[in-house]
């Protein structure tokens, strides 16, 4: 099979399955007990916070672990809204993920006033409009690294500026950024980072949120004193464990790992553009995460697409994994200005460090064959 599905969810790097086994055979304990059983799994989930800290430069302190991405993006508004209740409204953009996009829904419904920056037509946020609506109410700013579908990286540095001069915070969902290209809290200037680590070669259902020393959140499930007093509940060890050595694998690799699957994306991209006709690539020409490839095959609906190359063993996707079947068009799509329909014929492919230079030949072998024959179709 060809998996270029990675911005959905990444295979488990061997490594990390190795790491996850060794250590749910020898260890059970509970992180918060006091004797050395406890101790023991408490010393790994903290060596893994390390791990994960160093990565981003943050300190290990100003790492919660989470549930997922979903879990750190909530954590990162609601937390805030929380500790500070007067601020009433928030400001993010078109193009966030759901875990951000309905966070802010929800706000609204509990009475806030939502901005959502709007992007052009590369995917690039709108700086003015931010400039236009920030003041010393906004509670907050979200606008992610870059993003799931097309891969635009946002101007974060320029997004802090602006909020900055405000005194207003700004977190990014960094779960599409991390491990494709340089993630550094300080050189980003960011207060709140979420992560994810089955988008890195980890284990699904574990993220952490970055949490600058000083700024107050409050937590926004209730129980224990784990994470710090921020994120109650027994820690998913395991999870935790294998997101620590997911990301030990990726500082010591990340950089090699980028350069050759970018070559190998944009290899793909041009073998597209070359051998097939009347095709739009979506977002930005430069500023972007290489190894994500969207484009429109107008006329054909993507779905007939997904499942032609599905039947070959090719996998793919029509926008993030979170709207797939959902049966609606990407809003990602429709904010950068196409037309449902072209929105409708969209495919995203996503490379990842376990494809190689056959799974580039024979999908380029393949989807002009595919796209002639479901042309015809369509025409007879
Ligand atoms: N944010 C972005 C940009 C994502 O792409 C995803 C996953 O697709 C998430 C958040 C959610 O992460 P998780 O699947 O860990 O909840």
């Amino acid at each position: 099979m060809i998996y270029l599905d990675n911005n959905a969810t990444t295979p488990l790097d061997p490594r990390v399955i190795d790491k996850i086994i060794s250590f749910i055979k020898e260890h059970f304990g509970n992180p918060s007990s006091l004797y050395p059983l406890g101790r023991e799994v408490k010393t790994l989930v903290t060596e893994a916070r390390e791990q994960v800290a160093a990565a981003i430069g943050a300190r290990r302190t100003e790492i919660i672990f989470t549930s997922s991405g979903t879990e750190a993006d909530n954590l990162a508004i609601l937390g805030l809204a929380e500790a500070q209740p007067e601020k009433r409204e928030f400001i993010t953009s078109s193009i966030e993920h759901p875990a951000v996009l309905e966070t802010a829904r929800h706000l609204e419904a509990h009475g806030y006033t939502v901005y959502y920056l709007p992007v052009d037509q590369t995917g690039l946020i709108d700086l003015d409009f931010l400039r236009s609506v920030i003041s010393a109410k906004t509670l907050l700013v979200s606008v992610m690294l870059a993003n799931n579908e097309i891969g635009t990286i946002e101007p974060l540095e320029e997004v802090v500026k602006i909020a900055h001069r405000y005194g207003v915070p700004v977190h990014t969902d960094a779960v599409q950024a991390f491990g494709k290209m340089e993630v550094k809290v300080d050189s980003l200037g960011v207060d709140l980072l979420s992560l994810s680590a089955h988008k890195v070669y980890g284990p699904k259902g574990t993220g952490a949120l970055y949490i600058r020393k000083g700024l107050d959140l409050r937590p926004v499930l209730h129980g224990g004193h784990q994470e710090f007093g921020l994120r109650p509940g027994t820690e998913n060890t395991a999870g935790i464990i294998g997101f620590g050595e997911a990301v030990r694998i990726l500082r010591e690799e990340w950089l090699k790992d980028k350069n050759r699957i970018e070559k190998l994306a944009g290899r793909m991209k041009s073998g597209f553009e070359k051998k097939i006709k009347g095709i739009r690539f979506n977002g930005h020409p430069e500023k972007r995460i290489k190894s994500t490839l969207n484009f429109s095959f107008p006329g054909l609906p993507a779905e007939a697409i997904l499942l032609a190359l599905a039947t070959r063993e090719i996998y793919v996707s029509t926008g993030s994994a979170c709207s797939e079947g959902s049966g609606e068009v990407s809003h990602v799509l429709l904010a950068l200005g196409l037309t449902q329909e072209e929105a409708s014929s969209a495919l995203r492919l996503s490379l990842g460090r376990f494809n190689t230079e056959e799974d580039v030949d024979q999908t380029l072998a393949e989807m002009p064959e595919i796209i002639d024959e479901l042309r015809r179709e369509l025409a007879g």
